[in-house]
């Protein structure tokens, strides 16, 4: 049992080493990666549910590095937040948004939102409202087309820091959306604290809402919970054209996912957005 043991160990220590290897091979070139230009934000389209119209995008980071090739948010996402380099990497984040947005005015996709995902660590520091501001002044864009996801748990971290924080960008028109919603721990009593434009249903419940008769409750409560407090809700995570119209059926505002597009770089998405409005 004693050598066993010590295998153990020896395969777990090993184990946590090629991860901690990993971890500050990543985070010595995250901060050379913004220098270089290697991040880009790719565009998933969200699509109106009863039209089928595109509205508007999620902005998702995207990391190309010359030797490592496409890093996905999920892998340098927490270690940008442990290190504090998503201070940094999320003013980038809002600069290029809101630059996009600017363009879209420019080649008549002005009518379409972006939404940007915001870390926690950006909730609580003091600068982003003064960033947006200066961001959005500078940009000459309508506040009102860019919103703001936020998890609930990066939300409750300091509720009423965010609470203020939320109320603060609502006050400049700013949209603000919970993220992956109810995957939290908290109860559902936020909804109350928060000012909100709309609630966005995880792809985890979304995923089997054909099948599963508990995630199918939790769907179409969700979108009635929303909408009874004047919320817009949507979906994400949808493949399947039969999970889109299970979200139709229900009345769900909007959808995102692999059935309409994936992410995409901006000049794809530009390009594909203007083909529909042509005919
Ligand atoms: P998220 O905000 O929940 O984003 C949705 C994720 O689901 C994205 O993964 C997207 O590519 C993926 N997805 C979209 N449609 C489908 C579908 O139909 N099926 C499946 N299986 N997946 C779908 P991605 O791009 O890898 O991003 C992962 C996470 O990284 C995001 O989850 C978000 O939490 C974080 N992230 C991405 N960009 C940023 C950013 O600019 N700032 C911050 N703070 N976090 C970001
Ligand atoms: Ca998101
Ligand atoms: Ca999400
Ligand atoms: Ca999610």
């Amino acid at each position: 049992a004693k050598s066993r043991g010590r295998g153990n160990f020896q395969f777990f220590s090993r184990d946590m080493n090629a991860a901690t290897h990993e971890r500050l091979l990543l985070e010595s070139r995250l901060w050379q990666a913004l220098e270089q230009r290697e991040f880009e934000l790719y565009l998933q389209p969200q699509i109106d549910l009863p039209s089928g119209a595109v509205i508007g995008a999620e902005a998702l980071l995207r990391w190309h590095h010359p030797e490592l090739g496409t890093v996905g948010p999920d892998r340098f996402i927490p270690i940008a937040e442990e290190s504090g380099l998503i201070l940094p990497l999320g003013e980038w984040v809002l600069q290029r948004a809101i630059g996009l947005l600017g363009h879209w005015q420019t080649v008549g996709l002005g009518h379409l939102r972006l939404a940007v995902n915001l870390s926690a660590r950006q909730c609580q520091g003091h600068g982003l409202l003064a960033q947006l501001d200066g961001m959005l002044a500078d940009a000459g864009v309508d506040p009102a087309l860019l919103e703001l996801e936020i998890t609930e748990s990066a939300a409750m971290q300091d509720p009423e820091r965010s609470r203020a924080l939320l109320q603060a960008l609502r006050a400049r028109g700013i949209r603000v959306a919970i993220d992956d919603f109810g995957t939290g721990y908290s109860s559902l009593s936020y909804l109350k604290l928060f000012e909100l434009d709309r609630i966005k249903i995880d792809r985890g419940f979304v995923k089997d809402i054909e099948s599963d008769p508990n995630d199918a409750a939790i769907v179409s409560a969700t979108i009635s919970l929303a909408h009874a407090l004047g919320l817009e809700v949507i979906a994400e995570g949808v493949e399947t054209m039969a999970q889109a119209d299970f979200l139709r059926a229900h009345d769900c505002d909007e959808a995102q996912g692999y059935l309409f597009a994936r992410p995409m770089p901006p000049g794809q998405f530009e390009r594909d957005t203007c083909a529909t409005l042509d005919g």
